[in-house]
């Protein structure tokens, strides 16, 4: 069964057709590593793993990159104000990011590319970019001559004077607003991050990084390239341009992007000051899989509103739909199989997945064992961690009688603990205490 997906380049859904019939090279634009990522990153991430074991799923082999964005203003800004290097920095936030994605089950892509490493590549790109006529060199920066690019704007589907102009502050020299930086020459406010380069010493632009990353781990020509839906102007439609002006070949056969994650209304996004990182999610006692599933209800081409009270809904669905998951194992239903497959292929129809695995559970006629063996197949592909093992999705309210126990021992109030123990029994749960602090599991009849 063919994959199918929205391609932005083309506004339709496509059949995938990879270049090396069952190879699929893909490439997402990763996290600039200057602090957390939020929800809103986290979906767009969870999305490209969702794509992957899609594809794996219908039998192709995959090559998944994603990039790390370590050397840009903000890099530079907050190593400055933690008064360390951006690559301790990146380090650091790289840490995090990845325990995010163990924590969400998010698989880990083949490479992760750094920016850093691959200033050598960079700068080659540039030098040619320079030799072909397609860039220049200003007061400040070697600039991309939008003008000598064929088809530029077709990914955004833009107006290129109307809307480009409007968008893009005018630089002194430039030739056009409309032209981008690939290099931007040292300044003072660099802190010294800067690298020596033929056509003078400085730091890459944004949108370099990615063609030069891409190329360098996947070819000249990928199959697939993701990204948040932000980043098909300017970054996306840049990449294409630089790319191709380069290669001379087509850049990326398929375009995919997530739309965005919002919060009352507006996107979430650290400028605006409204977002949540899976951390604080964590704290008030959710499991990172109800994220996930809140995530999967929603297809990845809508926004998506978050409240705590949607994320407490998932995670009381995810927690039922994983009572039908038993410790027999049976055989998957074929027919619920290829409905899933179907869905799935269908430009990654999560809600209607969801909805198949909520109908396999309550279906009368599939044994129970038959149950757990479909759904486990499905999860191949959704990745909610559903077990016979339930640790991960403990309801709220027995955790808070857990944390009250927990306190009601370190008091040594043994009475307090007994009944709390009590009334978590009662709730169909049990606690015991190890070395490592108590550990709750569902009562088994
Ligand atoms: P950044 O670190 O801002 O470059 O973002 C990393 C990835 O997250 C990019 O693919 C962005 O397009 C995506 N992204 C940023 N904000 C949101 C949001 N509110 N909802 C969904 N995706 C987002
Ligand atoms: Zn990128």
């Amino acid at each position: 069964m063919d994959v199918t997906l929205f391609n932005t380049m083309t506004r339709s859904i496509e059949p995938l057709v990879p270049q090396n019939k069952q190879d699929v090279r893909m490439y997402h634009c990763g996290p600039t590593v200057y602090d957390f990522a939020h929800i809103g990153n986290l979906r767009a991430f969870i999305i490209n793993d969702i794509l992957r074991r899609a594809l794996e799923y219908a039998g192709l082999d995959v090559k998944q990159v994603m990039n790390i964005t370590d050397v840009d203003d903000k890099m530079i800004a907050r190593a400055a104000e933690e008064g360390v290097s951006i690559h301790t920095l990146a380090r650091e936030y790289t840490n995090f990011l990845l325990a995010d994605f163990k924590a969400l089950n998010i698989l880990i892509p083949h490479k992760i590319p750094h920016a850093t490493e691959h200033i050598g590549g960079m700068i080659v790109m540039i030098e040619k970019l320079l030799r072909d006529g397609f860039a220049y060199k200003a007061s400040d920066g070697i600039y991309f001559e939008v003008a000598k690019a064929k088809n530029y704007g077709a990914l955004a589907h833009l107006d290129l004077y109307a809307e480009i102009e409007s968008r893009i502050e005018a630089v002194q020299d430039k030739k056009s607003p409309r032209d981008f930086a690939l290099w931007k020459f040292e300044t003072p406010e660099d802190g010294g991050v800067a690298y020596d380069a033929s056509f003078g010493r400085g730091r890459p632009g944004w949108h370099i990084e990615c063609s030069e990353m891409a190329r360098d781990t996947l070819g000249e020509t990928i199959d697939i390239h993701t990204g948040g839906v932000d980043l098909i102007f300017p970054h996306h439609t840049n990449e294409i341009a630089q790319s191709e002006a380069v290669n001379g070949k087509l850049f990326a056969r398929m375009w995919v992007h997530t739309e965005f994650m919002m919060i009352d209304g507006q996107k979430m996004s650290k400028s605006l000051g409204n977002i949540i990182t899976l951390k604080s999610i964590i704290e008030r006692g959710f499991s990172p899989f109800a994220f996930r599933y809140f995530v999967l209800g929603a297809h990845y081409r809508s926004k998506q509103n978050f409240t705590w009270e949607a994320l407490e809904g998932a995670e009381n669905a995810l927690r039922k739909l994983n009572d039908h998951i038993g410790e027999e194992i049976g055989r998957v239903d074929k027919d619920c199989q290829k409905r899933f497959a179907e869905f799935i292929a269908n430009d990654l129809d999560t809600p209607r997945a969801l909805a198949l695995a909520w109908e396999v559970a309550k279906n009368k006629t599939i044994s129970a064992a038959d149950k757990t063996a479909t759904l486990l197949d499905f999860d191949r592909v959704l990745g909610l961690g559903v077990s016979p093992r339930l640790e991960m999705t403990i309801p709220l309210e027995i955790r808070n009688l857990s944390t009250r126990r927990e306190e009601a021992r370190k008091n040594k109030d043994w009475a307090k603990s007994d009944k709390l123990r009590d009334e978590i029994n009662s709730l169909g749960w049990d606690i015991s205490d190890t070395d490592k602090g108590s550990k709750i599991s569902k009562l088994i009849n």
